[in-house]
């Protein structure tokens, strides 16, 4: 049993989630507070179903950056990733566009209506935009051609976005550079 000053304490902490989870950057700070996580199962006797959505994605961010720091330990150790098997097609994927050099598939856990990830075939080094040297410059270059190519054949030409998660803080997952193209719905800024 907590205590009621807790209580209170959680609940503010739930009401401003509730209030604000809409925008990324106080979603941002909203994964950071142990009240939200510790208090939460009290208070979901309170909370309506669209509010205990918010909960989740709470809880959801803070696996997010936890698998992110996880994956950081191994990122230059040469190992294959998931993206290797993908290019092999050892695992399986729905293609959008491939040409020579790039890949482009829907992400198996889309954001978006529209979420594709488009990948350089071959790593050469880049397991993330950090990485990338003066060599690189076509290949980054065909990686954005790539994109708009999907945005096309995908129809959102009109308005997508294209996002680059670098290291842990901004929760990469997998160590090969990928581009993620969203679309297919009104994108909010600024982004979580
Ligand atoms: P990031 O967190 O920026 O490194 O992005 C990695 C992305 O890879 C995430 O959006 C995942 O949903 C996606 N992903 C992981 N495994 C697969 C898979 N087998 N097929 C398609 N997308 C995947």
């Amino acid at each position: 049993m907590i205590s009621a000053q807790k209580s209170m304490a959680a609940l503010t902490s739930f009401s401003l989630l509730s209030n604000y989870a809409t925008t990324g950057s106080i979603v941002t700070s909203v994964r950071a507070s142990p009240e939200v996580s510790s208090y939460a199962s009290s208070i979901n006797f309170l909370t309506a179903n669209h509010s205990r959505r918010y909960l989740c994605r709470a809880s959801a961010s803070h696996d997010e950056e936890a698998v992110a720091k996880a994956a950081a330990i191994n990122a230059d150790s040469g190992a294959p990733t998931i993206i290797d098997k993908i290019v092999s097609k050892e695992i399986p994927s729905t293609i959008v566009y491939e040409d020579d050099k790039v890949l482009a598939f829907k992400d198996i856990n889309p954001q978006a209506p529209v979420h594709v990830l488009v990948i350089p075939k071959c790593r050469d080094g880049l397991t993330q935009l950090g990485k990338a040297e003066q060599r690189h410059g076509e290949i980054l270059g065909q990686l954005l051609y790539a994109a708009r190519m999907v945005a096309e054949k995908e129809g959102i030409l009109d308005g997508f976005r294209v996002v680059i998660n670098n290291g842990p803080s901004a929760c990469q997952s997998v160590y090969h550079l990928h581009l993620h193209v969203l679309g297919g719905r009104q994108m909010k800024w600024p982004p979580g």
